[in-house]
């Protein structure tokens, strides 16, 4: 069954999101929303400006929006042309296009263009297209009220949901079919989509036009480049999806947006559709503290480090530097965010209002009505919940999240659980258990940089051991760990790229029977119980909050008399809005527009302004066509500033006009807007996009790509 249109306003909805008409200036103030399709309420749409019916963004069995809308690779795309062209941004092709670039032909640095279909290269960058979607979250919470343990309730939602996937999929073979639990362990919608492999690169601009500003610009306001990209999505000669082959025909989408370049002006109504990746919204003012106090800082920090580690490593070795920079601008973005989040918790009263809401739940009902004592008894243990992983935060990132940036820790796990296999299997299966093993230590090594491996490893068992303390002050290790042995790890085979390849491809065998003796190795089982003990409690504490936070939910929603809208979890959603200007600091108006004027005066100012002569050259056009510029400034605008609700995911999201043609390209949020995952508000959250005249200009006069250009329908 689907959620009826619209949604239920409360009180502290409308005085909280300000969804009342603003009758002085006629602006309808934007919702915080990053709306499911089936919680559109087009009424309120149209009022603020839309001019398109509800069937024109989605309306199943008839082609719409929808059909031109892609989830690629994780961020957001969209069709530009009947020959799946698909444009999205060029931080979202960044590490496939590092990965393609040699020292000789550096793609990243010089950027790419295809002049015809057989230069394309292929990317990993797999696509989706939203097909429908219904609620099944009756038939996922079958039989869990009559379930005693959260853990046998979890288990049971698995079961249910494989049962329903086995049955779609027979029902629909062709379709890849997902379930995504819209409230935590209250809600799920199943898709139903088509699903991409053989994705091809089109074009790509120079690093110095898709990422000019770098780490410097990112997650701010104003901005000067131009983060976009265009990749192309191919299917096997039946129009069926198939995996990569030369043979492949490009995909004809249903539909394809239509390009307008006539730009925007401030207050125009704006819309985004897209596959927004993941907020926190509905959260306990337990967890916002949890991520003030333990998870921001700890990641940023370990981030922080890492980074520099690569750079340093790194430096002046072409080569190197291209291995590591999918994985630098990956981390340098997630270290900027969390900085711009920890301020913004900080500056704002987003945990302590959460804080108060949660004190008020438990007040809110009579003392002594079941309903009273449930809601105390529920905020209670959730806050009992999230005070033990205060405590073991620390430790559970070092023991856990951080063990995924350390290659030679999972050398050594892997190792280990192979050599269990082998001793509880047959002797007719070792081999194939070896042969196993080789296959997955080689994608382990080798190591892009030896010591970098070193430094990870050490810090990851430093961490786990010093906060294993925050729990347990006299916590015992075996012998193997010490400051001592530490010292002994700049000797281990286990960071020898040559030695370890020998070994995993010449004498596995012999690599496996002596492994207990290697220092890497003697030191993580040292650990193991430790870290066995760290992940068991946030295991148990996870499925616990798991089965609380419905009732939690619910108690709230009460509360706020407020239907919520689910958080993003990378389905596709429509969030609305308007070119708007912002304060961000005291003293401070951000303009809602940045012109090709800043990128010169921007240029060769820092490291991050980088702009070559020959780059400059290009952009610095003596006649520019008037269809490039604004008709009011006669300027030709670069970055865009508008006041929808987006988080990662809407990278690459189409910016749409009221009648839902392509006006610019969403690739970020400002510094302020960082912590929209946990709460959004008009005065401070912002995204921003690049124009879509920017666009052309780059392909017309940068990347000189007339062809692309006529491909999308337009002659410039
Ligand atoms: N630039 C952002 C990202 O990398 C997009 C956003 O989060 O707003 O995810």
């Amino acid at each position: 069954m689907k959620k009826p249109f619209g949604r239920v306003l409360g009180k502290i909805g409308i005085s909280l999101a300000g969804l009342a008409l603003v009758i002085a200036g006629s602006a309808y103030t934007p919702e915080e929303g990053m709306f499911p399709l089936n919680y559109l309420n087009i009424t309120q749409l149209k009022n603020a400006g839309l001019q398109l019916d509800a069937e024109d963004i989605f309306s199943p069995g008839k082609i719409s929006l929808t059909d031109a809308l892609v989830n690629v690779g994780g961020c957001t795309g969209s069709f530009i042309s009947e020959e799946g062209l698909i444009i999205t941004n060029h931080h979202c092709v960044y590490g496939n296009v590092a990965r393609l670039s040699t020292e000789k032909n550096n793609y990243l640095e010089n950027g790419f263009v295809a002049l015809d279909k057989s230069q394309e290269l292929p990317v990993s960058m797999p696509c989706k297209i939203t097909q429908s979607y219904e609620d099944v979250s009756e038939e996922v919470l079958k039989g869990t009220s009559e379930t005693n343990t959260p853990s046998e309730r979890i288990s049971l939602i698995g079961k249910n949901i494989q049962e329903i996937l086995k049955k779609e999929r027979s029902l629909y073979p062709e379709l890849t079919i997902e379930i995504s639990e819209m409230f935590i362990g209250k809600s799920y919608t199943l898709f139903r989509y088509i699903y991409l492999k053989d994705v091809r690169l089109v074009m790509a601009p120079p690093l110095t036009v898709g990422q000019f500003g770098g780490d410097t610009d990112n997650w701010e306001w104003p901005r000067h480049n131009g983060d976009f990209s265009l990749v192309r999505a191919y299917v096997g000669k039946d129009g069926k999806p198939a995996a990569y082959s030369k043979d492949n025909i490009p995909y004809t989408p249903k539909k394809t947006l239509k390009i307008n370049p006539k730009g925007t002006q401030e207050n125009d109504f704006v819309f985004i559709m897209g596959y927004p990746g993941r907020t926190y919204r509905h959260e306990s003012g337990s967890y916002l503290q949890f991520q003030q106090e333990i998870q921001l800082p700890t990641i940023q920090s370990f981030y922080k480090t890492y980074i520099d580690w690569m750079k340093e490593l790194s430096e002046g070795n072409t080569a190197k530097r291209l291995k590591f920079a999918g994985t630098i601008q990956g981390m340098e973005n997630v270290e900027k965010n969390y900085r711009g989040k920890i301020q913004g918790l900080r500056r704002t009263d987003v945990v302590k209002a959460r804080q108060n809401q949660d004190a008020a739940l438990k007040t809110v009902y009579k003392t002594g009505t079941p309903q009273g004592i449930q809601a105390t008894k529920v905020v209670k243990r959730i806050e009992a919940l999230w005070e033990i992983r205060q405590k073991y935060g620390k430790a559970h990132f070092y023991s856990n999240v951080f063990t995924r940036q350390s290659k030679a820790l999972q050398m050594a796990e892997l190792c280990l659980e192979t050599n269990a296999l082998l001793e509880a299997s047959p002797k007719n299966k070792k081999d194939s258990i070896i042969i196993k093993f080789q296959k997955n230590a080689k994608k382990l090594y080798p190591f892009v940089d030896e010591e970098l491996e070193r430094r990870a490893f050490t810090t990851i068992i430093n961490g786990i051991y010093n906060h294993a303390k925050d729990v347990n002050p006299n916590v015992k290790i075996g012998n193997a760990f010490s400051p001592k042995s530490l010292q002994e790890i700049s000797s281990s085979h286990f960071f020898d790229n040559q030695k370890m390849m020998d070994l995993i491809e010449k004498k596995p065998a012999k690599l496996l029977s002596s492994i207990n003796k290697e220092i890497v190795t003697k030191i993580v089982l040292d650990l193991e119980p430790i870290r066995m003990n760290i992940l068991n409690v946030w295991k148990e504490t996870e499925l616990e909050l798991a089965a609380l936070m419905p009732q939690y939910m619910g108690f709230r929603e009460d509360y706020l008399q407020s239907q919520f809208i689910p958080d993003a979890n990378s389905t596709l959603r429509l969030t609305y809005g308007f070119i708007k200007s912002y304060k961000p600091n005291d003293g401070e108006v951000h303009y809602p527009y940045t012109s090709l004027e800043g990128v010169f005066e921007k240029a060769n100012t820092l490291p991050d302004y980088r702009l070559p002569e020959l780059v400059q050259d290009k952009l610095r056009q003596k006649e520019v066509p008037a269809i490039f510029k604004d008709p009011k400034t006669g300027k030709v605008v670069v970055g865009i500033l508008y006041n929808m609700d987006t988080t990662g995911g809407n990278s690459g999201s189409p910016v749409l006009n009221a009648r839902g043609e392509l006006i610019g390209l969403n690739f970020d949020r400002s510094f302020t807007a960082t912590i929209n995952d946990y709460a959004w508000n008009e005065d401070y959250s912002r995204s921003i996009g690049c124009d879509i005249r920017y666009v052309l200009y780059v392909l017309k006069y940068v990347s000189n790509a007339d062809k692309i250009i006529e491909e999308m329908g337009l002659n410039l």
